[in-house]
């Protein structure tokens, strides 16, 4: 099996890792981001990276491989770990870096029997699962908004002390996006000149928040939507009798969770709530009926929204999401079949709703959607608003 089975999809990512942590040529430094799975499957990634990476089946693998240690001797620290020196790191320059890595050449084997990393099982990786591995820290802006700079000086100190027990040690910092200018700066001369043994996972939303000059020492892993046989093969495993049930009973379900989830396994595990489905369901049907009604021409539409009681600025920006999501499908029927929908099931069903629509006022009801939903966040009024939107799209 190949190594990380837990995350989802992203092979080219995960076979990039695999070859650089079993062959010792992991750097020090990462950004993992994408909005794929959001702060959960950027965690996992980062978490499984640090198991795999501290993961003693891999010291036994590599040992095995290079001849030092015999077969089955697990110890935390390889004969080349112990002989580093106790306390005094600082001076270690990145040419160092076989001080505290094995320093074997490409190794693209398993380890003796086969085992995927992390293993999951050796006392190293437990003591991951249970949060109480000394030498993986987990760095957290908890109810602030930002990471500030006392942070970054707490990490640095802690960061030039030698592992406790693995050759390496890993930090990951959750939201590293939300770095100050000044915290990315000091975290940028710990970059510069990282202890030999130390490897940063950067989690960020959007790297391109910070610095050129952090994004330049740490090359960026992007997690990729998966396609719908990894979303189902994880939705089974992770969402077990919830997800048994939907895919066995509800296949229609299922391909609206599919779609709605667009290739984010996270969020389609989400969906698996009963409740988070049905009402989206709910939620397009209504889109969908509206946005009807608002093409036909009819003043039923207007009634509709004038009936609307208070209107929530959110609902009817989820209203006017699923309505351009609608749109969207529709003139893409008016070119081709061949389409990925993102509203309907299937491009049939989009062509069947847009019947007796041309493409020029689907795509001006497009511009319309999108001017009503700036409107809305801009905090007009959400009645008049969606009135005014129904009778240009009307007029067109
Ligand atoms: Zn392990």
């Amino acid at each position: 099996m190949a190594d990380f089975p837990s995350i989802p999809g992203n092979d080219a990512l995960r076979a990039r890792l695999s070859s650089m942590i079993r062959s010792g040529t992991l750097g020090h430094a990462y950004i993992i981001e994408g909005e794929t799975g959001g702060d959960k499957l950027r965690f996992d990634l980062a978490f499984a990276v640090a198991k795999a990476l501290l993961c003693e089946k891999k010291t036994s693998a590599l040992n095995v491989f290079g001849g030092v240690s015999p077969i089955g001797e697990i110890s935390g620290l390889s004969p080349q770990g112990e002989s580093l020196p106790q306390g005094e790191i600082s001076g270690l320059s990145s040419q160092d870096e076989t001080c505290g890595v094995s320093p074997f050449g490409e190794i693209s084997g398993l380890s003796p029997k086969g085992e995927s990393l992390p293993c999951n099982a050796c006392p190293s990786c437990v003591r991951a699962d249970a949060g109480t591995h000394p030498d993986i820290r987990v760095i957290d802006r908890g109810e602030r908004a930002t990471l500030g700079v006392d942070t970054v000086r707490r990490l640095k100190k802690d960061a030039y002390l030698i592992p406790s027990e693995s050759e390496r040690k890993v930090y990951i910092i959750k939201d590293a996006d939300t770095m100050t200018v000044e915290a990315q700066n000091a975290f940028l001369l710990l970059l510069e000149e990282p202890p030999a043994f130390v490897l940063f996972l950067l989690l960020c939303r959007d790297s391109g928040l910070m610095l050129e000059t952090i994004r330049s020492r740490a090359p960026a892993l992007r997690l990729s939507p998966c396609s719908r046989p990894v979303m189902e093969e994880y939705l089974l495993r992770e969402g077990k009798d919830a997800a048994r049930r939907l895919f066995s009973s509800d296949a229609r379900g299922r391909d609206e969770l599919l779609l709605a989830a667009g290739g984010d396994p996270v969020l389609g595990l989400e969906l698996l709530d009963g409740n988070r489905l049905s009402a989206l369901r709910e939620a397009k049907r209504r889109a969908s009926e509206l946005l009807s009604l608002i093409l036909s021409g009819s003043d039923e539409a207007l009634y509709t929204i004038a009936s609307m009681k208070k209107p929530k600025r959110d609902e009817a920006a989820e209203l006017l999401f699923h309505m351009r999501r609608a749109l969207r499908d529709m003139l893409l029927s008016k070119k081709s079949r061949g389409f990925e929908t993102c509203f309907y099931l299937t491009p049939d069903e989009a062509a069947e709703a847009s019947a007796g629509c041309s493409a020029k006022k689907l795509a001006l009801a497009i511009d319309e959607t999108s001017s009503a939903s700036e409107a809305i966040d801009a905090y007009a009024s959400v009645t008049t608003t969606l009135l005014s939107m129904s009778i240009r799209i009307r007029n067109q």
